[in-house]
């Protein structure tokens, strides 16, 4: 068996939501490096061509899209239009957003924007690309998740943020198994803490404790972002054909303890 093999994406082609910085960013340059094109869907066109041409800097075949994945009609067009150019093999659901508010504190426009972009619009590419997927009987989506999918973070108690990274993880596992015979695999990535402007941008402040987080994760450091992209590849690629539906942790043990 060629190992190393299982992760070529050679001929394939990925769409990146949420990919012009962070995370997404470098899901990209993983995805890129294995040998797949990207097209790189973000809300701010500016970030998404400078992502685009950073990747092509690097050998990668990438072109860019200026997008609001939480609009389904918009999302719809895409799909069909980018399809019958070349069909869309890999779709990752990146884009997110965090609110930080206790639930009192959490207004009406907080709670639909948190729902809408990091589980609404995961549901409307996944369905958009996964259409075509399933025409095609073969397709694979790795939906970025967290952490606050699976257990409540502290001290800051994000209730509008931890429903809708749940909602994307039950998705995950329902899309599963509805498109498993199609050979349409659906996974997820839950990251912990990983050092991206949503973390440690100047607007944030101190308004974390980071103290805090380093000290509930067994680790003891904040993830990379490579480190998240590492294991959207595997999901994304071959290596991982016998695996859908899962929820695969990244959080330096965060969700252990
Ligand atoms: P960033 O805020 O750094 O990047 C998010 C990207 O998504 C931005 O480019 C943003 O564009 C884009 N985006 C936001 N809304 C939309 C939209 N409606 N349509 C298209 N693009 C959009 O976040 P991260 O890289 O840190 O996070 C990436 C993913 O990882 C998210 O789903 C997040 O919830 C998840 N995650 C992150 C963790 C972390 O600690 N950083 C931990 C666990 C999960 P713009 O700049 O224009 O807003």
């Amino acid at each position: 068996m060629d190992y190393l093999k299982k992760f070529d994406l050679s001929g394939k082609r990925a769409i990146v939501t949420g990919g012009g910085r962070g995370i997404g960013l470098e899901i990209a340059h993983a995805l890129g490096q294995a040998g797949a094109a990207i097209v790189i869907a973000d809300l701010d066109a500016d970030g998404a061509a400078a992502a685009a041409a950073e990747l092509s800097s690097c050998g990668v075949r990438a072109s860019y899209r200026a997008i609001d994945v939480a609009k389904p009609d918009a999302v719809t067009a895409l799909a069909d239009e980018l399809n019958a150019e070349q069909p869309i093999d890999v779709l990752i659901n990146n884009a997110g957003i965090a609110r930080i508010a206790e639930a009192l504190d959490t207004s009406d426009a907080d709670w639909l924007a948190t729902m809408r972009v990091n589980s609404d619009a995961a549901f409307w590419c996944a369905r958009a690309f996964g259409r075509h997927m399933i025409a095609r009987r073969w397709g694979n989506i790795v939906n970025i998740g967290s952490m606050c999918g699976m257990i409540v973070t502290q001290p800051q108690n994000n209730t509008a943020y931890i429903t809708s990274k749940g909602a994307i993880h039950m998705m995950t596992k329902s899309l599963a198994c509805a498109w498993a015979k199609h050979n349409v695999r659906v996974n997820a990535v839950a990251p912990g803490y990983v050092a991206t402007e949503m973390t440690v941008s100047p607007q944030i402040g101190t308004s974390f404790q980071y103290d805090r987080w380093l000290e509930q994760t067994p680790l003891g450091r904040m993830g990379e972002s490579h480190e998240v992209a590492s294991a959207v590849l595997f999901l994304a690629s071959p290596a991982s054909s016998y695996c859908t539906g899962a929820i695969l942790s990244v959080d330096g043990g965060y969700t252990c303890m």
